[in-house]
């Protein structure tokens, strides 16, 4: 282990109230923060982010300031993104109105008094929600959707419904807020299908089928809330490529990964604060990450050879997490960043990438011994899932081929395709790659370019007449012992 010095400087882009709030969390830990309003292109008096470069703990930021240039070093950089709303009313076939109205205005009715007064008819009001059937519900717009819910509920005479496609809970306090919003007597109900909603001139009404009563059901309410879809906004794919972040399918910054959630981002040291209550758990990572400047880290995670390194940057481009710098000499690995993947040293052209553990001499010798002893199935297994489904099923006595052997892997990543020619050439009736299911790679895309290097050998495999059987590509979870059983097993069936 080595002594790394980092800055203990943080870097809050985003200066609306959630970008306030981090900051403020931030510094009553003790680190110095700077924080701007991105607006790209925009030369008036704020403080522009124009490029990162470095890594974690020195990321070197070029800050400018009508037109004045000024590189800075962060241990840490926070993002916090701006979104747009867009009520999504006519995909329920609502018009909004007084009855059917916008979570945005709810909202702004829930924090008058003459406001609260007049969502409340003499008799009391009920008051429907409906999410995730517009739009696939996000945890942030469910979050905010139930709080409202919540509000509404503890309001004398109201009563709150809440209909949902899927409620995703998966974001932080969100689990406890649903437990205690319904504890409070909000209703919720889930079905499948949108629930079909008329709305007249003097009435409302919901029918849907229950799920769980097993009855069709039809209620009028007073008011309707309609969900709304965040969009990023513009300056989203921006920051995107500054910072090297990945977005999900959505254009939102984060991957859709259950690793990352609620805060972290596929770059160690760059996080994001979708919302207000996600300032302090930033905060308690950036001490985590930070702490009093100095980081320890395993020198060798990843080495590379300079010596052979001919600075084709394959690796920057490929590396997940945003681990790989450069001098004029090689490529250089941070060892603070570097999570040891192997993905960067299966793609170098030159070999010139060894990674802590599973150094390229030691794979072969495991390949090797794995191969050749009497037409075995190989499997690489990704020690995150595969290897753990395989520990568990052989735990409980599986049925499992007989001449299985695995050969331990960092991440799917780290399967060369020489490795998996190699356990044919020495014998093997039959290769399979084990990786982790789509977002669910710690390494983000390990289990992607494991995908695409088997593909690639079960093409040539078949351009030369043989089988592309041999080869098998699985995801599995580390909790799947019985799949992991059944999927091996299927494949030695058809060899
Ligand atoms: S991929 Fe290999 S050769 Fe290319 S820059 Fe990285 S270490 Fe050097
Ligand atoms: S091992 Fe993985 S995390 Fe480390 S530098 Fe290579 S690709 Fe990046």
């Amino acid at each position: 282990m080595i002594d790394i010095n980092v800055s203990k400087e943080v870097l809050v882009v985003g200066s609306g109230s959630t970008g306030l709030a981090a900051a403020e969390k931030i510094t009553a830990l003790g680190y110095k923060v700077t924080t701007i309003e991105f607006m790209p292109g925009n030369n008036a008096d704020s403080v522009n982010l124009e490029r990162v470069l470095g890594t974690t703990g020195n990321f070197k930021a070029d800050l400018v300031k009508k037109g004045e240039r000024a590189t800075q070093t962060f241990g840490a950089v926070v993002v916090a993104p701006e979104y747009t709303r867009e009520a999504l009313n006519t995909q329920y076939g609502l018009k909004l109105s007084d009855k059917v109205i916008t979570q945005t205005k709810l909202e702004e009715i829930l924090e008058t008094k003459p406001g609260v007064k007049g969502l409340i008819n003499g008799n009391g009001s009920a008051i429907a929600f409906v999410s995730g059937y517009g739009k696939e519900s996000k945890p942030s717009n469910f979050k905010k959707m139930f709080e409202a819910a919540q509000k509404v509920q503890n309001l004398e005479k109201c009563k709150a419904y809440v209909f949902v496609n899927n409620a995703k809970v998966g974001a932080e306090g969100l689990e406890k807020l649903f437990t205690k919003g319904r504890h409070d007597g909000v209703l919720c109900f889930k079905p499948e299908n949108m629930p079909e909603i008329k709305q007249t001139s003097n009435e409302l009404t919901i029918r849907t089928f229950d799920p769980v009563i097993r009855k069709d059901m039809e209620f009028s309410p007073d008011y309707i809330v309609i969900e709304e879809s965040l969009q990023p906004d513009e300056k989203t794919d921006a920051l995107k490529s500054i910072l090297r972040i990945d977005t999900d399918f959505e254009g939102f910054l984060q991957s859709n990964n259950v690793h990352r959630f609620p805060v972290m981002t596929n770059r160690l040291g760059v996080y994001v604060a979708h919302e207000e209550t996600a300032a302090a758990n930033i905060a308690l990572k950036i001490k985590e990450l930070l702490g009093d400047g100095v980081i320890q880290a395993a020198e060798d995670q990843g080495v590379v050879d300079s010596e052979k390194c001919v600075l084709c940057l394959t690796c920057y481009r490929c590396c997940p997490h945003g681990a790989i710098s450069w001098d004029d000499e090689a490529a250089i690995i941070s060892p603070v960043a570097c999570q040891g993947c192997g993905i960067c040293a299966s793609e170098c052209p030159m070999d010139a990438i060894q990674i802590k553990g599973f150094v390229d001499e030691t794979l072969r010798g495991n390949v090797d011994q794995a191969a050749d002893s009497g037409k075995p199935i190989v499997v690489f297994c990704c020690e995150n899932s595969a290897l753990q489904a395989y520990n568990a099923a052989k735990g409980v006595n599986k049925d499992l081929p007989e001449n299985l052997k695995v050969v331990h892997i960092p991440c799917a990543g780290k399967v060369d395709v020489e490795f998996i020619w190699q356990s044919l050439v020495k014998g093997a009736a039959g290769v399979v790659v084990a990786a982790c299911h789509e977002g669910n790679c710690k390494s983000e895309k390990g289990n992607t370019y494991a995908k695409w290097r088997f593909s690639d050998i079960a093409k040539r495999l078949e351009a030369m007449g043989i089988s592309k059987e041999k080869v098998g590509f699985i995801n599995i979870a580390s909790n799947m012992a019985d799949d992991f059983a059944k999927k091996i097993n299927e494949f030695a069936l058809k060899l």
